[in-house]
Formats: C-alpha cells, structure tokens, sequence
C-alpha cells in the first residue's frame, strides 16, 4: 500500500465489541439487533465494524443500500441484511445475496416479485410506514391498500414493518410517545397479515429512553460507535460505550517564533509571546474542517494544545508553548484519548456546529482506518 499517511483514523475493535455487547445487556437476550452499518459503519469501516459485531453476537445488519450489502456478502457476513433505504434498480442483486429490502413503493415491490419469480423463491420484505417522521415511508393511510397489493405477489410476502422517529433525542419532547402510539394501531390493524412478521423503530436514542419501544427488535448505529446520539443522554443513559475510533496524526516540525508573528493564511492569529507552533500535517482535506478555526485543540504528551491560525488544506499548528519536550516525530490525537487528556467526537462536533455522527463519518471517509484490538495488545494495527 506504499507509505502510510501520517494521518489516521484508528478503529479499535474490542470497543465496537464492548459496545454491542452494552445494547445486549440493555435489551435483553432474546431481542433482534440490528447492527446499523451504513455509512461504512459511520466511518469505522463497513466490512471490520461488521465483523467485530459479528464477534459479539451480531446476526443482523442494517445498511443503506444494495451496494453495502453485497460488500457485506462477498466479505463472507452471513445473517440477515435489511437495505434501510430499499431497492431501485438492484432487486436482482438484493435477491441474489439475500438481502432484506425496506419497501414503500409498488414499483420496487413488482421489481423483487418478479427477480424472486425467475429465481424461484419468495421473498421476505419489510414494509416502511412513516408514522412522522416525513422522510421515507409510506403514510399510514396506504398501509391496507399496500399490503393488499403486496399480498397480490406470490413470492413475496411479510417480513417486518418499520418506522423511525424524528426527534426521539429531543429533551422533554411528547411526540415520540405519539407517533409509537399510532405506528402499534397500525401494527394492530394488520393482525394476521404476515406470520412471523417483526416490527422495530428504536434506534440507539429511542433503546437508552424508552424500553417499552424496542419492539421486537432495534436499531442501534451510533450507539455502536461508542457515542451517545445526544450529550444529555450520556448523563442517564444506562450503557456504557468506549469511542471505537481515534484519530491522530504526526508532528512535522516544531520551531519557536517571537511575539508578533502572524501565522497562517491571512494572519488572523498573531503570538502575544515568544511562542512554540507544531506544525501538523492535517487540514480541512483530511477532514479538520477551516470552520475549527479558532476553537480546535489537539492532544501533544497528553496535553491540550490550542491551534493557531487558519486550518489549511492540509496543515495547521498547535501552540505548544506550554508542553515541554514536544519533537518532530511525535504523535497527536485530534481525537480520542492520548495520556489523561481525551478529545471527544461531541467537542469536536461543537467546534464545527455539526452532531459527532457527522464528525465520525468525515474522519473516516477522509483518511486511511487502521484496525487494532485493545484487548489483544500485543498486535501491531493493520492497514
Ligand atoms: C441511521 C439509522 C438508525 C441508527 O440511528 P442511531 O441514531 O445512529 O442509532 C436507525 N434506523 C434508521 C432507519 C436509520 O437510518
């Protein structure tokens, strides 16, 4: 693979193990999980954050589209495989690997009876409803009329209804408890209408707040990653999840300016004093967005340092005026645990206005993931 970036995105999968294993002991032994993995595993890597819960016990994983999973099949994943956002123009596939699509539109339902037809079997589908969310969904009223239709396709039948909530993070918010209220009359209209069907709509908010919303099965994503899907449910939440990813980098050089000395393009920041700047191989291509500009720190000998400057494409400088010692050659985390000192996705999210999802999937679709077990110390991390 050539010389490795000094940047990386370091995925330990005894977290993501840990993690899982946290949202099995909450939901209980017997109830589905859904492994979220879209997204490359919010950045974690598709295929090794699904092994690493395949590891803990996970025998389902959620997607977003065909493409995913198929990745998923080839890389020898077995269990079941939910496509969150459906088929288009990959019913075939989606039979083909025995992927479990969402659908809400006839078309989709024609296009996977017909694939099941010439390839001989019936297919489970599950059926999205959007009870309020206002994004995928069919609206409740449809729910007869499709189902109907549905039942109209021999080799298709009835695997599981879903929903989702919008605003299931929400402090003190009451629709929540609304709209699960009108997706169980759904649920009771349809009695009878597909035996063995499940229904889920938790995902990771919805699992830490309402148990009595688990449904027959969740679906946990960034609770998997090791964050919280807001910062006041870390305060109650009952799991207890360890960051799966890191992310660091190298100092280049480390040189002492005098006070007075702009830095950066535009010189927006000028040293009040004799100052000492690492220079820091990682920018806003990397995924360091120019927007932290200001207000991001990163971690030197377990110390913070604040960055000075503009954050370039692919350089910024932390001040280290204060951490003694610090080289070119020296490791810096820009997120994770370094010493006592620990840099989370949440604080970071606040630095660039955006929720620590986001922050994951950039770091992670920027830079090279690297894999290591944290309890398995003694192996070196694989590219
Ligand atoms: C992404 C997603 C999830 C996971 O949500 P988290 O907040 O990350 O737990 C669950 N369900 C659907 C439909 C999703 O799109």
């Amino acid at each position: 693979m050539g010389t490795p970036s000094w940047n990386r995105v370091e995925v330990d999968r005894a977290a993501l193990r840990h993690n899982f294993r946290q949202v099995r002991k909450l939901v209980g032994p017997s109830l589905g999980i859904l492994a979220v993995v879209k997204a490359d595993a919010y950045g974690h890597g598709l295929i090794p954050a699904a092994q690493s819960f395949a590891e803990a016990g996970a025998t389902a994983f959620g997607v977003a589209e065909v493409e995913e999973g198929v990745c998923l099949r080839q890389a020898g994943i077995t269990g079941e495989i939910v496509v969150m956002l459906g088929v288009d123009q990959g019913a075939e596939e989606a039979v083909a690997y025995d992927l479990t699509p969402v659908v809400y539109t006839l078309e989709a339902m024609e296009a996977l009876a017909a694939c099941a037809a010439k390839g001989g079997c019936r297919k489970g589908v599950q059926i999205k409803v959007d009870v309020g969310m206002g994004r995928l969904g069919i609206l409740p009223r449809e729910l007869e009329p499709f189902l109907a239709a549905l039942r109209r396709f021999p080799n298709l039948y009835l695997a599981g209804i879903a929903s989702h909530f919008p605003k299931a993070d929400a402090e003190g918010d009451a629709t929540t408890t609304d709209q699960y209220r009108l997706f169980q009359e759904l649920l009771a209209g349809i009695q009878g209408a597909g035996d063995g069907r499940i229904s889920h709509i938790a995902n990771s908010a919805t699992l830490m707040r309402y148990p009595e919303m688990h449904c027959d099965m969740v679906r946990p994503g960034i609770s998997l990653y090791g964050c919280y899907p807001a910062d006041w449910l870390q305060q109650t939440s009952a799991l207890d999840l360890r960051p799966g990813m890191r992310f660091t980098t190298t100092v280049l050089q480390v040189k002492e300016v005098p006070a007075g000395q702009g830095v950066s393009y535009g010189h927006r920041y000028v040293t009040e004093r004799p100052t000492k700047l690492a220079v820091l191989p990682v920018g806003y291509a990397d995924g360091y967005l120019r927007r932290m500009t200001g207000k991001a720190e990163v971690l030197l000998a377990g110390h913070r340092a604040p960055i000075r400057g503009m954050i370039c494409m692919n350089a910024c400088m932390a001040d280290v005026t204060d951490i003694p010692g610090v080289k070119a050659g020296d490791a810096a985390v820009l997120l994770g645990c370094q010493g006592a000192g620990e840099i989370r996705a949440e604080e970071i999210a606040r630095w660039s206005e955006t929720i620590n999802y986001e922050i994951l999937c950039l770091f992670g679709s920027c830079n090279r993931q690297v894999y290591y077990d944290s309890e398995a110390p003694a192996t070196p991390p694989v590219y």
